[in-house]
């Protein structure tokens, strides 16, 4: 593509936009790109990309997959560029594309890992090609941003090009179903012990077979639609597996992984069912770019889960753990809700919701609440429910709608006087679950939280 006048003036003075933040100390990884943008649309288009391009996408667990794919080909000396602390739209893209590249517009970088915001597709995709394109899953999540499931999926198919290899969660059929006509390999769990016939989950984003509108029958549910599904009208099914996970034991934390009739043992780093998802992600993307066995194994013993999202630490015997409970996205709340239920012995828990604040641009309303699993939390294992910050009138509400005792319930609007009122006796875990505004809060409520028990 001839890069003409529009991408130099584009491209230089993002450029040197570059060297100006970075000189005042400000976040250069976004204003570049959309700088670049503003003046040459088709920038991406025109400006040198590497050989092969890993793009990550997918409602949860993009940016965990993105970390710890970057950390372990890091590990083994893999040069490559990515946009892991930018941003995840096209801007985000954009100005890691020009970090990579010279004043010319060339690059010398064989390799970029990309994580993309499924709405970016159209300003994407129509210029860049991935060599691999991941989609971890597709649930329904913040109403104001993505609509539904359906929507997200049309605008994937609609915008992936063709010559694109699909790397795909086969246990959920709504992602396993985009870009029919692209190549695709599948990774999975096999079924559970835990797994049932029914769905215990509110939200279900398929129901009907997408086909011939036949109600789907499930071989079993893991939970929401993730599970085995098929059409008993017609031929739609879930998809034979690729990368299948055939034995996962909890105690020794190893998975076996069945490729091509070869049966290798992988380490867990963590027992929720959310991060053993993005762990055979993350196995099946490196096993695709060429690394071994040995290599994934030796890099993911030193990986932990990013802090930010989850942290344990004991202090006199009590346990405290702090876990990411993303408000507006009613699956992966549902899912830590189950998280917490399902942790052996008494837990106390601290709600810090706050999908009010400004960097979330303002919540829509409570309806997300309403597709959230808060009956998981009515559970005799939980003896106290702290709920503070924002949202604590509406989880109030919820709470007891889910049929939670009044008694087991403290709520205050201010999240530090609030863990006043945590009651220690006979806790084993206190869970402090926050939003993804509220890192510096929740590590005050931490600390807190540690002090009180230390006085215990
Ligand atoms: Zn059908």
């Amino acid at each position: 593509m001839k890069k003409g006048i529009r991408f130099y003036i584009a491209l230089w003075g993002a450029k040197l936009g570059t060297i100006l933040l970075k000189l005042l100390r400000r976040n250069a990884s976004f204003f570049p790109g959309k700088f670049a943008l503003k003046v040459c649309p088709d920038f991406i288009g025109k400006i040198d990309k590497p050989q092969t391009i890993v793009a990550v996408t997918g409602t949860n667990g993009k940016t965990t997959v993105c970390n710890m794919i970057e950390d372990i080909l890091k590990d083994n000396n893999f040069v490559f560029i990515d946009n892991k602390y930018g941003s995840n739209i096209d801007a985000g893209v954009t100005t890691t594309l020009i970090n990579g590249a010279n004043f010319m517009g060339k690059t010398n970088k064989k390799l970029a890992i990309l994580e993309v915001d499924e709405r970016s597709s159209p300003k994407i995709y129509p210029y860049l090609t991935p060599t691999y394109l991941v989609c971890t899953n597709l649930f329904r999540d913040s109403l104001m941003r993505n609509a539904h499931t359906e929507f997200i999926s049309e605008i994937l198919t609609k915008n992936i090009p063709k010559e694109t290899t699909l790397i795909l969660n086969g246990d959920d059929l709504i992602t396993s179903n985009i870009a029919p006509e692209n190549k695709r390999i599948y990774f999975g769990i096999d079924r559970l012990e835990t797994d049932g016939s029914k769905c215990e989950n509110i939200a279900r984003d398929i129901i009907v077979c997408p086909k011939c509108n036949t109600k789907l029958e499930y071989d079993y549910v893991r939970y929401n639609h993730i599970g085995k599904a098929h059409c008993p009208k017609c031929d739609f099914k879930s998809p034979e597996i690729d990368y299948l996970v055939t034995k996962m034991n909890l105690n020794n934390m190893k998975i076996i992984l069945k490729n091509n009739e070869i049966e290798e043992e992988y380490d867990l780093i963590s027992d929720n069912i959310i991060n053993i998802y993005n762990i055979v992600t993350v196995i099946t993307v490196l096993k695709q770019l060429g690394l071994n066995k040995e290599q994934i194994n030796e890099s993911l013993k030193k990986q932990k889960i990013v802090d930010t999202r989850y942290s344990d630490e004991t202090v006199n015997g009590i346990k405290v753990i702090t876990h990411l409970a993303k408000g507006m996205n009613p699956i992966a709340c549902s899912r830590v809700f189950d998280y917490v239920r399902k942790y052996k012995g008494k837990k106390a828990v601290i709600l810090l919701l706050d999908d009010l604040h400004e960097a979330a641009r303002g919540s829509e309303n409570t309806a997300w609440q309403y597709d959230t699993d808060y009956e998981f939390l009515n559970d005799e294992s939980i003896s106290q429910i702290i709920i503070a910050g924002a949202r604590y009138l509406d989880d109030l509400v919820r709470l007891e709608m889910a049929g939670i005792s009044k008694d087991k319930i403290s709520y205050q609007r201010d999240e530090i006087t609030a863990i006043d009122n945590l009651k220690l006796d006979d806790i084993e875990t206190v869970f402090i679950l926050h939003d993804l505004y509220s890192i510096e809060l929740k590590e005050a409520v931490k600390n807190k939280v540690e002090i009180m028990i230390k006085n215990y």
